[in-house]
Order: structure tokens, then sequence, then C-alpha cells
């Protein structure tokens, strides 16, 4: 029997229409496994407006909701208010608000230079129609100058007016429950929902790793090396450390998962299924 712990999906918007077409049908895929809603992506600085929009067009009002992701950095009040009106217009009411990274060289933090002063903005001009998710870093975010600096940012948005947060990927369940004692002893109880991150390709994986600031365990990242090539044995080994890893994290007390799909519909079927949670 299937556990009632509720599971998102995140996608990010392709380049080309082919791309389009073949992520319709992992949405159609995903769709089966009953997921309370699924995100898409958004390029910091507007990079992927147009994509993510054309995206969330194809999914919005096909079964699951969809909560479009929205970041702030390099764009301009007026831009961002174009959007929460148009998808207000489409009936969408989840936004998972950020602040996202500023290309390399590109300066101009724009009129909102964090995301708690999107949440902000987002209150001021949509009032509560929108669910408002955040970010959260178990591990801590890169750029905080401390632990408790970051703590302390991620309580203003809640302050600001945000409903719920998904989390970086992670891989040690001590940094989550951590973090969760943490934020709850600033006064702050919202669902902060684990983001998980299959694992079925080594090198991708450590490129991302390496992108986010996520950290990789050393026993995890040995054990995939002494694979090399042999993916057989790095998705076996994947599925088994993450499944077991979501199974902590579900008996410490998360209340959801958000599952990082790239795009593919397995291995995060998978996961789903054999977690029971399907
Ligand atoms: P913030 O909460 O604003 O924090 C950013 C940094 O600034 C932190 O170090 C924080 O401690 C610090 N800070 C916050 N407020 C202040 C202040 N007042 N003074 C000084 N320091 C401060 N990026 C995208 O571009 N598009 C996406 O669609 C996207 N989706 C994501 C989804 C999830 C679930 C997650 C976890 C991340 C996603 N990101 C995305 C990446 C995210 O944009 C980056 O991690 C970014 O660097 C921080 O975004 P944030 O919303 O956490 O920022």
């Amino acid at each position: 029997m299937s556990k009632q712990i509720p599971i998102s999906f995140e996608f990010f918007p392709t380049k080309t229409d082919v791309g389009a077409e073949k992520l319709k049908v992992v949405h159609q895929e995903l769709q089966l496994l009953n997921p309370e809603f699924f995100s898409v992506t958004y390029g910091a600085g507007g990079s992927t407006r147009e994509r993510t929009l054309s995206t969330i067009n194809d999914f919005n009002g096909k079964g699951a909701p969809v909560a479009p992701h929205l970041s702030c950095i390099g764009d301009d009040k007026a831009r961002i208010a174009e959007l929460l009106d148009l998808y207000k217009s489409q009936g969408i009411d989840r936004i998972v608000a950020l602040r996202g990274d500023l290309p390399s060289g590109q300066v101009g933090l724009g009129e909102l230079p964090y995301a708690a002063d999107l949440v902000r903005f987002i209150r001021e001009y949509s009032g509560d129609h929108f669910k408002i998710e955040v970010a959260a870093y178990p591990e801590m975010h890169p750029q905080a100058e401390s632990f408790d600096q970051d703590i302390q940012h991620f309580v203003e948005k809640v302050q600001a007016g945000a409903n719920a947060a998904l989390t970086q990927f992670f891989f040690n369940p001590d940094a989550y429950f951590y973090f969760v004692e943490r934020i709850q002893k600033a006064g702050i109880d919202i669902p902060v929902a684990p983001g998980i991150m299959p694992i079925s390709n080594a090198s991708n994986l450590i490129r991302f790793a390496d992108g986010t600031g996520a950290e990789i365990p050393r026993w995890i990242r040995k054990q995939l090396a002494t694979y090399g090539d042999d993916t057989a044995s790095i998705k076996a080994f994947g599925h088994e450390v993450v499944v077991k890893f979501c199974e902590r994290l579900l008996a410490g007390g998360a209340p959801s998962l958000h599952f990082y799909t790239m795009n593919t519909t397995d291995p995060t079927r998978q996961l789903v299924k054999d977690l029971g949670l399907a």
C-alpha cells in the first residue's frame, strides 16, 4: 500500500521543440505517480523566460498543479509583476520564489536583490493568491557568511510571507534534521521538503554538486569512482543509497519529498515506487 507522503517533481525548460515533446511524455509518466505539483525552473535575469512560460503552458491544467519558479536577481519589478498577472490569469496559485544566480560578469542586482525581497513583493502585489515556496540549504548556501546568518536570512523569507520550502539536494540526513531544528528554534514551522537528487550518472552528479555547493559524501564519491563506466552498477548503487536516504528522512519526520527529475522518468519513478509513495 502506498504511503500518504506528498511528492513533487522538478523540471527545467528544454531548449528545443523536440526536447519539449519528450518532456511532455515524461510529464505524463510521472503524472501517474500522483504528485502534489510539478515545478519548472526559471533562468536568472529572465534568461529562460519564454521557455519556462511555454513549459508551464504545456503542463498547466493537465493533472497535478504546476508551480513556476521565479527568480528576482537582475530582473525588475515590472517584469516580475507581468509574470504574476499572467500566472494568476492562468489559474496558477503556487510559485517557487528564488534569488537566482547571475551569469559571471553580469552586474546589477536589480530592484529585488534577495529572495526575501521577491517574497515581500509577491505578497504586496498579489496578496495571498500564491502559495510561495522558497529555497532552503541544509548544508548552508555557498555564499552565506555563516550558518547562523543563512538561518536568519531563511527566517526573513518566511517572515516576508513564504509558506513552505524546498531544499537544495544533499545526501546527509543529519544536515536536514539539524537545519529543521534550527529554524524551529527560531520560531519557524513551515514544511521543508528535502530536495532529492537521484543518482544515475556519476559525472553529472559531481558537476551539479560542484555547481551548487552540495556535498557528495566521500564514501559515495569513492564507490561511484570504482564503477568507472559501468552504468548499471552506478544506477543500482545510486538507487539503493537514495532509497535508504529517503527512508531516513521520512522516518525522521520529513513532511514530503521534492525530486530533481533531471527531465527523465527513471530513476525518479523507481525511487518513488520502491519507497511505496506512488
Ligand atoms: P536567498 O535566499 O536570497 O539567499 C542567497 C544568499 O544571500 C544566501 O547566502 C543568503 O544567506 C544570503 N542573503 C539573503 N539575504 C541577505 C541579506 N539581506 N543580506 C546579505 N545576505 C543575504 N536558480 C534559478 O536561477 N532558477 C531556478 O529556477 C532555481 N530553482 C531552485 C530551486 C531550488 C529548490 C533551490 C534549492 C535552488 C534553486 N535555484 C534556482 C538556485 C538558487 O537561485 C541559488 O541557490 C541562489 O544562489 C540563491 O537563491 P535563494 O533563493 O536561496 O536566495
